[in-house]
C-alpha cells in the first residue's frame, strides 16, 4: 500500500469516478492499491450519497447545496455522454430542463390555458431549469414585454440579419411543414439554417413579429 492520504489530483479523480460508479471503498481501493480510508478521505464529499444507505457513517452530516450539486453534476453531467457545457445548442438545452422542470397543467402566466410551450425567461438560454417557465403559447408569445425584446429575433444568434425575404422563405418552409416531423426538431433546424435562435424561429413562424410580411 502506498503512503496514507497523499496523492494526485489524477488518482483522486480516478478513484472518485470509481467510486461513483458504484464501486465500494474496498473495491476502488483494491483497484488503485490504496487502503479504504484513503478512498474515503478522498470521495468525503461523495461519500455522503452512500452513507444515506448505512454504508458509512451511523448518522451522516446533512447533504450542503455543493454536495448536492457534486452529486447531480457527476451524475447527470460528466457521466451523460450528450454533455456539451456551456455551448449546448438551444435545443439541447431546452431539453436538459425539460428532464428537471416538473411539466405544470396550465400556463402559470395566465393560468387559464393549458401549458404547451417550456419557454427562456432571459433570453440567454442559461441551463438553468429557473431560467425557464412554462407558458400557454398565446402567452409564450405575447407576455410581458417580452416581444419588445425581440433584438434577437432582427439580429439572430450568429449576429446574421432577418429581412423579409428570409421570413417569408421560413414562413414557405413551415407551410410545407408535416406534422409527423417532430415539430421542435422542425424548427430548430430552421433555426439552425437562418442562424436565429428557435423562439427567433417561432415567432416568425406564429407571426408575433414580421406581421406585414406575407
Ligand atoms: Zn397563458
Amino acid at each position: 500500500m502506498k503512503g496514507f492520504t497523499h496523492g494526485s489530483e489524477k488518482e483522486k479523480d480516478e478513484a472518485r469516478k470509481l467510486y461513483l460508479s458504484g464501486l465500494s471503498a474496498d473495491e476502488v481501493g483494491r483497484r488503485l492499491n490504496r487502503n479504504s480510508t484513503t478512498i474515503g478521505t478522498w470521495c468525503k464529499d461523495i461519500l455522503i450519497k452512500y452513507s444515506q444507505k448505512g454504508k458509512h457513517h451511523k448518522s451522516p452530516p446533512p447533504f450542503t447545496k455543493e454536495h448536492r450539486e457534486r452529486i447531480a453534476k457527476s451524475k447527470r453531467g460528466e457521466k451523460n455522454i450528450n454533455w456539451k457545457g456551456k455551448n449546448a445548442g438551444i435545443t439541447a438545452i431546452h431539453h436538459w430542463v425539460g428532464r428537471r422542470k416538473p411539466k405544470v397543467e396550465l400556463c402559470v402566466r395566465c393560468k387559464q390555458r393549458k401549458a404547451i410551450d417550456l419557454a427562456n425567461i432571459s433570453q440567454k438560454y442559461k441551463r438553468d431549469v429557473n431560467d425557464f417557465e412554462w407558458l400557454c403559447r398565446s402567452c409564450h408569445m405575447t407576455e410581458d414585454g417580452r416581444m419588445n425584446k425581440l433584438v434577437h429575433v432582427k439580429k439572430g444568434i450568429g449576429g446574421s440579419k432577418v429581412n423579409e425575404k428570409i421570413v417569408i422563405e421560413i414562413r414557405k418552409k413551415y407551410k410545407k411543414y408535416n406534422s409527423q416531423e417532430n415539430l421542435k426538431i422542425f424548427q430548430n433546424n430552421l433555426a439552425k439554417e437562418y442562424g436565429l435562435s428557435i423562439d427567433g424561429i417561432r415567432h416568425i413562424i406564429y407571426r408575433s413579429t414580421w406581421k406585414n410580411v406575407i
